[in-house]
Formats: C-alpha cells, structure tokens, sequence
C-alpha cells in the first residue's frame, strides 16, 4: 500500500478517538474523510465505523464517484458530503462530520450558531450557518451544505448534525470541538435571556488570521 495512504488511515483512527473520547460521536454515526493529494480520491471511514477500536484497514480508500479501491470494505453512504467539499473547495483537505448533541440541537431548530466568542472567527470564519434539509445520503445534502457554508468551515445540516472542513485533519477535530463547545453555551444561555453577539466590525479584524491559516477558499 501507498505509504501515504497508510498513513492517512492511521490518522483517520487518531481522528476517530478523538471525536468518540469527546463525545461528539456515538458509536456507527458521523464520518471522517482525508483527501487523497492530486487524486480524485479520499480515503474515508467505513459504513457504521468502530469508534471504540478504529482500524487501520477498516478505512476505505475511494475514488470521488465512490468506487472502493480498497478491497473488501464498504464506505460511508454519506460520501457525497465529504466529495462535494473536495471538488469545490481546493484547500480542503479533511472533512468531518458529526452528530454532536448541542449542534444537533440548533439542527433540529434549524438555527444558525451565531459568533458569540472571537475564536469562532479566527478557527471557523464566524458563526456557524444552518443548511436547508436534505435526506441523508443524497447529492442534495452535500449540495445543500456547501451552499449554506459560506465562506465558513463549518455548517449545522438541518435535522442532521454538523459538517467541518479545514487544511487538516487536527484542524477540523479542533473545529468540531469549537463548535460544540460554542453550541452548548449558546443554547444554555439563551434559555436565561438575550444572547449578546460578538458585533460584525471586530470578525473583519480577526479574519486575517483566518484568512492566512484557516480559511479553506
Ligand atoms: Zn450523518
């Protein structure tokens, strides 16, 4: 095998650890995915993917329309989501998806997570928007995501749960611990009252870092 491939694997695993450990995924839910650089492939969690013992060949390399390169194993139905930010979007390089429980929450609302702390601009280019609803496994949920993202990293599926690109695969773990982090203290604060936002004029002052290290346009 590829050495990078099998490196890849081995960080998909580090990544899968990392999201159960933090409670963003229950166990068979959400899905982690590496671009294959100069190729029209990524190699991506396996449908129903063991968070408690991830594996190396259990990851499954493909190509963009799906096709398993890897023998033997079957790759996330949702795919697609993680294709469309790969052709759209040059500098992705991972994409991770998750049912975390407060971003799901805003989900089921189909609300956006305002930018309430200034790190939300610097990691994920503001707030976090929330996508018009598509049934799970279709080209409408990926196409309804990257639309919806904006300029963004991140965006909530409606009904669903959340979607984070980023350069690297230790950028979108981080990302989607932002985001739920940021998540829970909005929807606990707003049951105490008004939630004060961080005012639009000082994202402009914190989108440089983002723009040199973060952004994925
Ligand atoms: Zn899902």
């Amino acid at each position: 095998m590829n050495k990078s491939i099998s490196e890849m694997k081995n960080q998909i695993c580090w990544a899968s650890k990392e999201i159960y450990q933090r409670g963003l995924v229950n166990v068979g839910e959400g899905n982690i995915s590496l671009r294959v650089k100069n190729q029209d492939e990524m190699v991506i969690t396996p449908s129903g993917n063991n968070y408690l013992n991830p594996l190396p060949e259990n990851m499954v390399h493909i190509t963009f329309e799906g096709k398993v390169i890897t023998e033997g194993k079957k790759p996330s139905t949702e795919y697609y989501l993680h294709r469309i930010f790969y052709e759209q979007r040059p500098r992705v390089n991972c994409v991770i998806h998750t049912h975390s429980t407060y971003a799901s929450i805003l989900a089921v609302q189909r609300k956006a997570l305002p930018m309430i702390f200034e790190e939300m601009g610097v990691f994920l280019g503001g707030g976090v928007p929330c996508s018009e609803y598509a049934r799970t496994g279709t080209e409408q949920l990926g196409k309804n995501a990257l639309k919806a993202m904006g300029k963004q990293n991140a965006v909530i599926l409606a009904n669903h749960g959340l979607v984070i690109v980023g350069r690297s695969v230790k950028h979108c773990v981080f990302g989607a611990q932002l985001v739920e982090k940021m998540a829970k203290i909005y929807v606990t604060s707003i049951s105490m009252g008004k939630v004060y936002e961080i005012p639009e004029e000082i994202l402009s002052n914190l989108s440089d870092r983002f723009q040199v290290e973060f952004s994925t346009i």
